[in-house]
């Protein structure tokens, strides 16, 4: 029997995860324990490169994160759950790789031009934030990962991987490193409630471990087709957000309204009211996983604690193979 290729994928746990997370990653983490050995990290390093002036929140959201991981349906069975920074190999590589990667291939990343353009509420000008895809790539490289599940965005870390994978593997003339491979995923269809990207800076989320009242009320609230004034007014399905959600959460519905709307037979109150119930239902065997096992965090802290000594094992294997290749 063929071993199964491995899989390094990772949430930093900077708050409390929702929907856009469990369509745009989680419903993909399920589908790919299936196939492969999946370690999945709570990247808290990386939370702490953005959240240096506040980081009290990130150990509480790494709990909290991996209770909605366990609740959506990643099983510890399966794959290996961990805490990066519980796992010491992953800052020796990143020093290791620091020393040989060059900075223009840190400058001209364009997700960190993004990020210092766009981020105007904290400071990212800092040497942490600069290096945040050399830690990625020690991440990644420290289990051998053979794929890494990305979108089309994160391509360009991905390829800086590849790279500084190259050049260690170039520069001791020994191919310890195997080259990592994209798993390229969909970006997610799925929009925060004011039709901008769902993130919790613009306070637009639907949460996982919202209450069915929260949710309906969060879903009360949504942006409409802007030209649908009265009952009677015929709607423009295809421009209106809820209907986005019909689409993702109950696309067996979306057909029948999308012919009320536009024959002026539904009005949006009744349209939200219809979606929250469909999407309570969805959650409910979510939320009752969630209510349990956010009673019993010892249980939550037992399986990272497992997760850490078995990633440990394999980030230290590597390691020693990375020193002898370097004659250190
Ligand atoms: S009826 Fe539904 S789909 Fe049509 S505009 Fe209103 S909320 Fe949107």
């Amino acid at each position: 029997m063929t071993a199964k290729k491995r899989i390094l994928s990772g949430m930093r746990p900077t708050g409390k995860l929702h929907l856009g997370h469990l369509v745009g990653t989680l419903d993909n983490w399920i589908k790919l324990q299936e196939e492969y050995d999946c370690y999945f990290m709570v990247a808290d390093w990386h939370a702490l490169m953005g959240e240096y002036e506040n980081p009290s929140a990130i150990s509480e959201y790494a709990i909290d994160n991996v209770i909605d991981w366990i609740s959506c349906g990643i099983e510890p069975e399966k794959s290996t759950l961990f805490v990066q920074s519980q796992v010491r190999a992953h800052l020796d590589l990143f020093l290791i790789f620091s020393c040989f990667t060059p900075l223009g291939w840190l400058e001209r990343c364009p997700t960190y031009k993004e990020q210092l353009r766009e981020v105007t509420a904290r400071d990212l000008h800092t040497y942490g934030f600069l290096g945040y895809p050399v830690l990625q790539a020690a991440d990644i490289l420290v289990y051998k990962a053979n794929k890494v599940p990305v979108g089309e965005d994160q391509l360009p870390h991905l390829e800086l991987t590849r790279e500084i994978c190259r050049r260690f593997n170039s520069l001791y003339k020994k191919v310890v490193l195997p080259e990592p491979d994209a798993i390229l995923t969909k970006a997610s269809r799925l929009l925060g409630l004011d039709g901008r990207k769902m993130s919790k800076s613009y306070n637009n989320t639907i949460n996982l471990s919202d209450s069915e009242e929260e949710i309906r009320k969060k879903i009360s609230s949504m942006i409409t087709d802007p030209k649908r004034i009265k009952l009677s007014d015929q709607g423009h399905p295809e421009v209106c957000n809820v209907n986005s959600y019909y689409a993702i959460f109950a696309p067996e519905e979306k057909g029948e309204i999308d012919v009320a709307c536009r024959g002026a037979k539904m009005g949006c109150t009744d349209c939200k009211k219809k979606l929250s119930e469909k999407l309570n239902r969805k959650l409910a065997a979510y939320r009752d996983k969630r209510q349990g096992l956010s009673q019993d965090k010892d249980k939550i802290k037992d399986i990272l604690r497992d997760g850490n000594i078995k990633a440990s094992a394999v980030a230290n294997e590597t390691l020693k193979e990375v020193k002898a290749a370097m004659g250190l």
